[in-house]
């Protein structure tokens, strides 16, 4: 550590109770995506005792309200925009010992929007921005879990929103448009023997969002079953199917397929009229997702049509898949390495995870990095999650950011410039991007049957 980031670590220092409190206060009152109004009031308001005035992603004229909000920080001298993100948005999982509402930050978002308050208290230090360039975005950002797909949609017929990613409407609303470069820092848990305190992995996949709705007929289910079509076993039969299609999934795919059935609204002694899955096709690139996906469709069409029921199909953009650019990692490293040492680091440079993030949407219009803190322990997304220590979790996040910022921001930006200028992002502009995935969006009705029975099948656009 030299003497610059060791006065970086004192400034971080000097908040740590704000960030503590603010990480147990958020861990209190979890809401999931597009939801979280507490957390955005809470960190608003906090930001506004810090001198900032937050940008609200509600208030861009010509969109739908919802959580969220930015602000700039400016080095007063022309250079480099580095976007810095904190989610805000926790999980349904009602069986966590300390849910709220049903609710719980199973997969520690609070600690990072926490780690954004901190940073943006650090950066407000009177040497914070001492040779620095260019300007820090901090964004405060809703729904990363892809979930509550029902509510989604709603919101969207509403125009409240376009997409289900909070980072993906950020995109939309123009937050994200002069930003060169992006980074995010996750909560982990290292595990047995706590290994290590920051890491980071090559990438992940991306998803398509996927509700399926089976539709029967009800009728008595021990009088006259006869009269009914059974829309539960209709879903049955077409998960069945795409079981029998997993060997088919290529290895180097990564496809995932990972349904859940919403449950019947009816009785036992009534052939369920209804029966929707929720599911993802996960996979490594756009291109084996989309082809995927439609044997998946396929599939339920297929089942539908031997049990005589319909299906309603609808696919909406998920998340692109996420690469963090190599050098990029590489920065990131180093700065990490300063901060704790080599032996408290683990940067893998080829792995690659199956789980989905819309920073993955990020990546592919600009580099990006989304790296690791230590200090949870338990399951993410399991009733075991615990942020054991917000010391690792939250503090070093934030040490381990600022060094980032000066290593990219300092001598001109000229590791910011380089990074950028050897990026070769995978869509050209944000606008590019948001219609190739637009090509992603299909309803269907897909099973029809004319007066004599005969079905149409239609299950892709
Ligand atoms: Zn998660
Ligand atoms: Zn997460």
């Amino acid at each position: 550590m030299n003497e610059r980031q060791t006065k970086l670590v004192n400034n971080t220092d000097r908040h740590r109770q704000l960030v503590l409190d603010a990480e147990r206060w958020l861990w209190a009152h979890p809401q999931t995506g597009f939801t979280e109004w507490e957390a955005h009031n809470y960190l608003v308001e906090k930001f506004q005792q810090l001198g900032y005035e937050p940008v609200l992603a509600g208030k861009i004229p010509g969109f739908g309200d919802i959580p969220g909000f930015y602000v700039d920080v400016c080095t007063g001298k022309e250079g480099p925009t580095l976007a810095v993100f904190g989610e805000l948005d926790a999980l349904d999982i009602a069986n966590h010992p300390e849910s709220v509402n049903g609710m719980t930050h199973c997969c520690g978002h609070h600690a990072q929007a926490a780690a954004l308050l901190g940073l943006a208290a650090a950066l407000k230090e009177p040497d914070a921005l001492e040779g620095l360039c260019g300007t820090v975005r901090l964004i405060a950002v809703p729904a990363e879990e892809m979930i509550q797909l029902g509510f989604r949609e709603e919101l969207r017929k509403q125009g409240v929103i376009k997409y289900f990613g909070g980072k993906t409407e950020f995109m939309h609303r123009g937050i994200l448009d002069g930003v060169d470069l992006a980074i995010m820092v996750h909560g982990t848990a290292a595990g047995e023997g706590e290994p290590y305190d920051l890491s980071c992995e090559y990438g992940n996949n991306g998803c398509m969002a996927k509700t399926i709705r089976f539709k029967g007929k009800s009728s008595h289910a021990g009088g006259a079953p006869h009269l009914g079509i059974n829309a539960q076993y209709a879903a049955m039969l077409g998960l069945q199917a795409v079981n029998d299609l997993r060997e088919t999934f290529q290895e180097q795919d990564t496809i995932r397929f990972h349904p859940i059935m919403m449950g019947v609204n009816c009785a036992v002694n009534i052939i369920p009229d209804e029966m929707k899955i929720e599911s993802y096709v996960r996979g490594k690139t756009l291109d084996a997702i989309k082809r995927e996906n439609k044997k998946v469709n396929r599939a339920m069409a297929g089942a539908a049509l031997a049990l005589g029921a319909g299906v309603e199909l609808t696919d909406r953009p998920g998340y692109a898949p996420e690469h963090h650019d190599k050098a990029f990692m590489k920065l990131v490293e180093s700065c990490c390495i300063d901060l704790v040492g080599e032996d408290r680091v683990q940067f893998d440079y080829d792995e690659w995870s199956t789980g989905s993030s819309d920073f993955g949407d990020i990546t592919c219009v600009m580099p990006g990095v989304q790296f690791n803190a230590a200090g949870a322990t338990g399951t993410f997304h399991g009733i075991d999650f615990d942020p054991k220590d917000p010391e690792r979790l939250c503090m070093n996040s934030i040490k381990a950011q600022l060094f980032v910022i000066d290593a990219l921001l300092q001598n001109e930006g000229v590791a910011a410039k380089k990074i950028v200028a050897d990026y070769q992002p995978e869509y050209p502009s944000v606008k590019a991007y948001l219609e190739a995935i637009d090509e992603m969006v299909l309803d269907k009705d897909a099973v029809v049957y004319d007066e004599k029975g005969n079905p149409t099948v239609d299950f892709q656009n």
